[in-house]
């Protein structure tokens, strides 16, 4: 069975009685092992004695997405055709926007189940198709191992704040989700999708998405390669995590980041797997399950609950007054976008981080902390740095445009944080500097990595 709290109706329809199928609009969860929306949608069926039909709505003009994210998320797709095609459920990938496509297919459909998602956007479609259609909606919430709802309702103050809360409850979502067996399958779907996602090269080349980013070769999206970084981290990478996860000369790192973003894996089956390791401290399986669950919910519960987590004015009022009054304060340097988009400012491990990101879609943790603390220092306001940074991330990381990117940009400029000690520029909040990386860590080894990419 599917946890309650992870369900919520989203209308009040009536059941439809002389519907065909139940519809799975996927759109968050992009995976077919360990979804509880595909697992409530199939015992749905089973009651009504009908099939399923999965639905996926590529959206060209999706904010802020890119070849590089869409190539990603189509390598991902193409594996859930062919694991759904298993189990007897057919898998129609259609193109345009979901407040159009998915009301057409739930015409004839009994119930439509959809998984959840936390941005404004994804909550606006998800509200406005509940409207729309005949049948009855059910939100199903599986990217989360807490559900949010149960942690709190309201914006919180901080990790500390929100921590005891999640942990009291968070053992009792460690399990593993049943398959549940299909009983009416299907060979085919019985509509058509325009756009077939076996064919991942000719699906791109005919889609109208901005192709100002390229792909990435390091990172090949789906969840076969989710949970091989999940076993590699598992048996080499906790350990001594609680100390390594810092240095990125050293990176313990799980690199699961963008998997999580595209639903590619579950965050629920990490966490079973991690708990169930015994090759590490309890204090290395105690820090990342702290990354894991307690600060990537911290950032759901953010943008959740945070009307304009995208823009500056999100920042709590004791960080931007401190910035506001430092806002004349001269700067050493200050840099165009064209010059930091370059990786051509005179800070050689800035660049090597700008060049980690360009190359890889991805950069170290620690790193992105000092990439984007410098961007402040740098931009003639904390305003326009807001922009720059934002615009930066969502632009070349693949896990970029998520949660975790509104919450942790805001997080340089102290949401989360607490004040530190006034100086120029900063005011009161957090200030990172090349010493500090020079002091912890072996730097020079960390850019000779990223200029051997
Ligand atoms: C300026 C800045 C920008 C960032 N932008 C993004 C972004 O666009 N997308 C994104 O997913 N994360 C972002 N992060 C958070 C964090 O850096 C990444 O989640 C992490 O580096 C991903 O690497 P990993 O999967 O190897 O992490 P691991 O250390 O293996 O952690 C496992 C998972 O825990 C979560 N996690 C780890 N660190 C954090 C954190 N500090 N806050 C919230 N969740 C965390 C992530 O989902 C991560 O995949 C940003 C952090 C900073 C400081």
């Amino acid at each position: 069975m599917i946890e309650a709290e992870r369900v919520q109706t989203l209308n009040d329809r009536l059941p439809v009685t002389n519907g065909h199928y139940v519809l799975y609009w996927m759109q968050q969860s992009q995976r077919e092992s360990h979804n509880p929306a595909l697992e409530y949608a199939i015992q749905s069926a089973n009651r009504l004695n009908q099939a399923v039909v999965v639905l996926f709505v590529l959206t060209e003009q999706y904010p802020e997405a890119n070849e590089r994210h869409f190539a990603f998320m189509l390598q991902g797709l193409r594996e859930v055709a062919i694991s759904l095609s298993k189990r007897g459920v057919p898998f129609v990938l259609r193109r345009g926007d979901a407040v159009d496509v998915v009301p057409e297919l739930a015409r004839k459909a009994s119930t439509l189940v959809c998984d959840r998602g936390y941005l404004r956007h994804q909550r606006a479609w998800r509200t406005r198709i509940a409207q729309e259609v005949d049948c009855p909606v059910f939100q199903v919430e599986g990217d989360v191992v807490v559900p949010v709802d149960l942690v709190s309702d309201h914006a919180e103050y901080a990790a500390r704040t929100i921590r005891p809360k999640i942990l009291r409850v968070r053992d009792r979502f460690l399990r593993r989700l049943p398959r549940s067996r299909l009983k009416r399958r299907l060979d085919s779907a019985p509509m058509a999708g325009d756009l077939d996602p076996l064919d991942i090269e000719g699906t791109l080349a005919g889609l109208g998405v901005d192709r100002s980013v390229d792909r990435v070769a390091c990172f090949k999206g789906g969840t076969t390669e989710a949970r091989r970084r999940l076993r590699r981290f598992a048996s080499k990478g906790l350990v001594e995590y609680a100390v390594a996860r810092n240095d990125p000369a050293d990176s313990r790192c799980s690199t699961l980041g963008p998997y999580l973003h595209f639903g590619q894996i579950s965050p629920v089956e990490v966490f079973v797997r991690i708990h169930g390791t015994e090759n590490c401290s309890l204090a290395d399986r105690e820090a990342f399950l702290e990354q894991l669950i307690v600060r990537r919910e911290l950032s759901i519960n953010f943008v959740l609950h945070q009307r304009r987590y995208d823009q500056f004015s999100a920042v709590p009022d004791w960080a931007r007054g401190s910035l506001r009054n430092h806002e004349k304060d001269p700067r050493p340097y200050t840099y165009t976008l064209a010059t930091l988009e370059a990786a051509e400012t005179h800070d050689p491990y800035w660049n090597a981080a700008m060049l980690e990101m360009l190359k890889t879609g991805f950069m170290h943790n620690y790193m992105r902390m000092y990439w984007g603390k410098k961007i402040i220092e740098w931009s003639a306001s904390p305003q326009r740095a807001y922009r720059t940074i934002l615009r930066l991330n969502n632009k070349y990381f693949i896990d970029g445009r998520d949660p975790n990117s509104y919450a942790s940009v805001a997080w340089l400029f102290g949401l989360h944080d607490r004040p530190w000690t006034e100086r120029q520029v900063f005011g009161n909040i957090r200030y990172m500097n090349a010493a500090g990386l020079e002091r912890k860590f072996d730097i020079e080894r960390y850019v000779l990595w990223v200029q051997s990419l």
